[in-house]
């Protein structure tokens, strides 16, 4: 298998760390854990996303785009359920929204520090 990933600038918000995985043979995907931003051949854009990081041993993350008003709409409170049944870290909670009239992601829960992928300049090395 021959396959890449790496970051490139999100073609829609601009986040210098979206992430472009290309497979030669099979695929070729471009997502944004800002904006939701999802490119591929099959899929639409969505609305918006939304992560965070396992609480306990296994803190894995999860990260989900949102393709529906009704997916936006019903995060908070997924969120929230997270939270109480001690499922997630709400310190590594996000939700993001697309604002198709500004043109602009926006941050409903958290901001750009709880991306699995921040931004370059934010990396600390
Ligand atoms: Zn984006």
């Amino acid at each position: 298998m021959s396959s890449a990933c790496y970051p490139i600038e999100c073609p829609r918000c601009g986040c210098p760390s979206a992430m472009k995985d290309t497979d030669v043979w099979r695929y070729a995907i471009t997502m944004c854990f800002q904006c939701g931003f999802f490119e591929s051949w099959e899929l639409e854009n969505p609305l918006g996303a939304f992560g965070y990081r396992s609480s306990g041993k296994r803190a894995e993350r999860v990260d989900e785009r949102l393709y529906t008003v009704k997916d936006v709409e019903s995060a908070p409170s997924r969120l929230l359920n997270l939270i109480e049944i001690g499922v997630a870290d709400p310190q590594s909670m996000y939700l993001t929204c697309w604002n198709v009239e500004t043109n602009q992601v926006e941050f409903i829960v958290g901001d750009s520090s709880r991306l699995p992928y921040r931004p370059a300049e934010e990396v600390e090395l």
